[in-house]
This record gives structure tokens, C-alpha cells and sequence, in this order.
């Protein structure tokens, strides 16, 4: 058990530090919109049970929100192509305790709202940090993150960076990654509806192929290109399709960036 050890003396001692990759849930956390055709995810909404209303009454709150509010876990069974694989209650908690690679196409996405990670792009961010991490997650950094305490700029008319269907598919397919984790309110682009290649091809492509989805992720500005840690626990919704998630990244305190862009 000595590497449990080496890491809770690292916490103690804040050689590796916990990030915090979620973003806060409140009555105004953003929510995707989608054509009326395809159904509305309720925002977050809460009604007050009791708050310390008579001697010894407790505080407590009932909520009401979708599986895809806020920062959620995208699993197999929420797409078509995933229709006959894992639930979120199914999938196995060992799977998405995983390394991750981090992706800063932030400077490209500030300059066209609807860029588009290509197969390249991480061919060459592979050439000047080294492979994906096996099993592990891409979390793809647009600096979406900074929009997200308004819905309108968060959303941006429908226009938010993703995937290119033939990357997303590459990704999926043919590398050992289990999941895609984005700054957006979902893991594909604004406009992947109208994809004339694949529409969604994110989705398509992780949820066919029994991978994973992570969205409204924040403070991937911090984490190091590799070598962090994520953490997530999705409720175990019997039957479910997604939940929201705490997500939490691992990261040794000499790689963490300061400040950030
Ligand atoms: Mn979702």
C-alpha cells in the first residue's frame, strides 16, 4: 500500500494538489439549447424543504435537474450508436479514475468560434509531448470556461468549438483514450447538428465505441499538457443515460500552471 501512502502524504503536504475541474451548479448554470423538436434538459431548479424553520428543523433542499445539467458525464447509452452498451449505473468505477491529456486549442477557438480540432493537431501536440495516455482522457481546453457565468456568451448562438467528425472518429476508434472532456456545454461543436460527414460526431463516435463524454469542464488552464489525474463520479442512475459529476483532477504541484492565459 506504499503508493496510497506516497500520495496521501503528497496531499498533506500539497506536493500534489486537487484541482477542481467543476463548474458550480446554480439556477443560472447554462443548459444546451436544442431545435423544440428534440426536447429541452430542465435547468437547475431548487425548492426549499425546510431552513431551520421551527427549533431544531434542519436545512435541506429538493432539486430538479436533467442528467445533462452543468457539468455531466456523457455515458455510452445516451446515443444511438451506444443504444445496446453501459448505463451510466454500469459503468465501471475503475475505468474513469484515469491519466489525461490536456489540449490548448484556446487561441484558435478565441480567433473562430466554430474551430474544429483536427486529426493533425493532435498528431502534432503528440510530437512535442508524447503519446495520448493509454485509457486515458482528452480534455480539449477552448477557453470556453471563461464564458460560462453567461449564458449568452457561453452558448454564443450556437456557435462553440468541438471535433471534426474524421478526428473524432480517429479518436474513438483507434486510440485507447475513454473519453473526451470539453469547456462547452457538450462535447460537440455548436454547429455538429448540420455535420453533413457525421452530425455529432463526438457523440457518434465516444458513445458508439463505449467511451465517455465530460462537459462544462473549468480550470484546465492549470493542469499540465500530461501527467494529471481525473477523478469523476457520475451517479449511478439505473438505466441512465448521464449524470452531473464532480470532477476532480490530481496534478504534482510543480506541474501546476500559474495564472493561465
Ligand atoms: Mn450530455
Amino acid at each position: 500500500m506504499a503508493l496510497l501512502t506516497d500520495l496521501v502524504a503528497g496531499l498533506a503536504a500539497g506536493s500534489v494538489e486537487v484541482i477542481d475541474l467543476t463548474a458550480p451548479l446554480s439556477e443560472g448554470t447554462p443548459v444546451i439549447r436544442l431545435p423544440p423538436s428534440h426536447g429541452q434538459p430542465w435547468p437547475f431548479e431548487r425548492q426549499v424543504i425546510s431552513r431551520y424553520d421551527s427549533a431544531g428543523e434542519a436545512y435541506w433542499n429538493n432539486i430538479r435537474l436533467s442528467e445533462h445539467t452543468g457539468t455531466h458525464f456523457d455515458a455510452p447509452v445516451h446515443w444511438p450508436s451506444g443504444r445496446h452498451l453501459d448505463d451510466v449505473s454500469a459503468v465501471p468505477p475503475g475505468r474513469v479514475v484515469a491519466p489525461a491529456a490536456v489540449l490548448d486549442c484556446s487561441a484558435a477557438a478565441a480567433a473562430d468560434h466554430d474551430f474544429l480540432l483536427r486529426r493533425e493537431d493532435v498528431e502534432a501536440w503528440q510530437a512535442e509531448h508524447g503519446p495520448l495516455p493509454e485509457r486515458g482522457w482528452l480534455l480539449y481546453r477552448t477557453g470556453w470556461d471563461g464564458r460560462s457565468g453567461d449564458a449568452e456568451q457561453f452558448l454564443n448562438g450556437g456557435h462553440t468549438p468541438g471535433v471534426a467528425p474524421d478526428c473524432a472518429r480517429w479518436l474513438a476508434q483507434e486510440t485507447s483514450l475513454i473519453g473526451l472532456g470539453v469547456e462547452t456545454v457538450g462535447t460537440d461543436a455548436g454547429q455538429a447538428m448540420a455535420f453533413t460527414e457525421q452530425p455529432w460526431p463526438c457523440h457518434w463516435y465516444f458513445q458508439g465505441a463505449n467511451k465517455y463524454g465530460l462537459t462544462q469542464l473549468q480550470n484546465l488552464k492549470r493542469l499540465p499538457p500530461q501527467g494529471a489525474v481525473v477523478i469523476t463520479g457520475p451517479l449511478p442512475i439505473v438505466g441512465g443515460s448521464g449524470s452531473p459529476a464532480r470532477v476532480l483532477a490530481l496534478v504534482e504541484r510543480s506541474q501546476i500552471k500559474q495564472g493561465g492565459e
